[in-house]
């Protein structure tokens, strides 16, 4: 039932949004490069926007007052204000780059699909690492430590996805080595 309702949910229309978005382009005569390069650009808005909403949804649910200040295609900027409370402005900054940290695990173990799955490095290497880097100047990280994250606690939120992220990649690189050189090679017997 779980899988069923997972499937229909996420799973479909994501490959659908994506198939539909490469139909239209190919009716309007784009070129494959074309065509992946816009289906990239619009991933990346949805990506920025969930990520800025998520700051504002955030702040909604705290009680403080947050708002879109500006949305474009490589940046957001959401407009939190907040009364002197420490511990939501925390919250507030590090949720939209954990989120976009899991929504990008989610979409790397959802499908096969390339689009899907370089739409969750979109996630992690643009909606999600640059700001759990807490070392670089106006990072959502950078905000939190500015506001009494404990620095131990920013350098573990951004090693933990990282490292988890590396893992990935290079399991998933190996993985293709591994088939490139097995294709290469007489196949041995297993005993
Ligand atoms: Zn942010």
């Amino acid at each position: 039932m779980l899988n069923i309702n997972h499937e229909y949910l996420f799973k479909m229309p994501l490959k659908k949004l994506i198939d539909t978005l490469d139909d239209i382009f190919t009716q309007k005569g784009f070129s494959e490069l074309w065509r992946n390069f816009l289906i990239f650009m619009i991933l990346l808005a949805i990506t920025t926007t969930i990520h800025e909403a998520t700051h504002v949804v955030t702040a909604y649910y705290l009680g403080c007052e947050g708002e879109l200040a500006k949305i474009s295609f490589f940046t957001g900027l959401s407009a939190i204000k907040c009364e002197d409370n420490s511990t939501k402005l925390i919250i507030i900054s590090l949720s939209a780059p954990i989120l976009l940290f899991l929504i990008g695990l989610y979409l790397w173990f959802s499908d096969s699909h390339p689009m899907v799955k370089i739409w969750a490095l979109l996630c992690w290497f643009y909606g999600s690492l640059p700001s759990l880097s807490f070392f670089t100047s106006n990072t959502d990280a950078n905000f939190a430590l500015k506001h009494g994250l404990p620095p131990l606690w920013a350098l573990l939120i951004f090693i933990i996805p990282t490292s988890i992220i590396a893992y990935l990649l290079s399991r998933n690189f190996k993985r293709e080595l591994d088939m490139e050189k097995c294709s290469g090679l007489p196949q041995k017997e297993l005993s």
